[in-house]
């Protein structure tokens, strides 16, 4: 499946939340959904009963929209989160905030996931001393993700930096703002993702 390119703030208005897509601009009081909150389309505004099989499906597509993800590599990772010790709905989101895109967007040198996503494919950084270009990579405890030396040169790259120096981390992660990257600490756990999923819907929904 392509990966989606229409507005960003539909997504927002089709899942009924906020999914911070845009970076700054979902905070500053330009937020579409902010001033409309109904679904798109002509009839958006329109009371839709939702059954269960409609709000495991809207779940599912709020955790891959927030994370950017594509529906094949969603469900790619659902099967390792199932086949790992523990939850399987707290593995996934465990999994999706180890993806390297995350983890730059997370240490702050990015205010979005997309765009952390394109400094990562064009090669920004290193994990661990090696160049890197996956945005799908997964992190693992003990991980330094650094940005790139010749990267620094660049004027952007050291706005970025600056905004990392100010940024506060989650706990599994540990910000040397002096050298550029992150230390993994260690993997994250569900209390540390800061955003309301239901995750246990999305478990349902692919047990069927
Ligand atoms: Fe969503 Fe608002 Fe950000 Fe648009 S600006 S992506 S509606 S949070």
């Amino acid at each position: 499946m392509a990966r989606y390119t229409g507005p960003n703030c539909k997504m927002c208005r089709r899942e009924g939340c906020k999914l911070y897509l845009k970076g700054e601009r979902c905070t500053n009081g330009k937020c579409a959904f902010d001033h409309r909150s109904t679904a798109p389309g002509q009839h958006g505004a329109a009371r839709k009963k939702v059954g269960e099989y409609g709000k495991q499906l809207r779940e599912k597509q709020k955790a891959r929209r927030y994370y950017g993800v594509l529906e094949g590599q969603f469900k790619h990772y659902y099967e390792m989160a199932e086949k790992m010790e523990g939850i399987t709905g707290a593995n996934l989101l465990s999994l999706l905030e180890r993806r390297l895109d995350n983890v730059v967007f997370r240490m702050g040198m990015a205010a979005s996931r997309k765009e952390a996503r394109q400094l990562v494919l064009h090669a920004h950084f290193t994990l661990n001393g090696k160049k890197v270009n996956i945005p799908s990579i997964l992190v693992k405890a003990g991980d330094v993700i650094a940005v790139k030396e010749t990267s620094k040169e660049s004027e952007k790259i050291k706005a970025l930096i600056e905004a990392m120096a100010t940024t506060a981390t989650p706990k599994w992660l540990e910000n040397d703002a002096a050298n550029a990257q992150t230390r993994v600490v260690a993997l994250p756990e569900r209390e540390d993702i800061d955003f309301e999923f239901e995750e246990q819907l999305i478990v349902e929904l692919y047990s069927k």
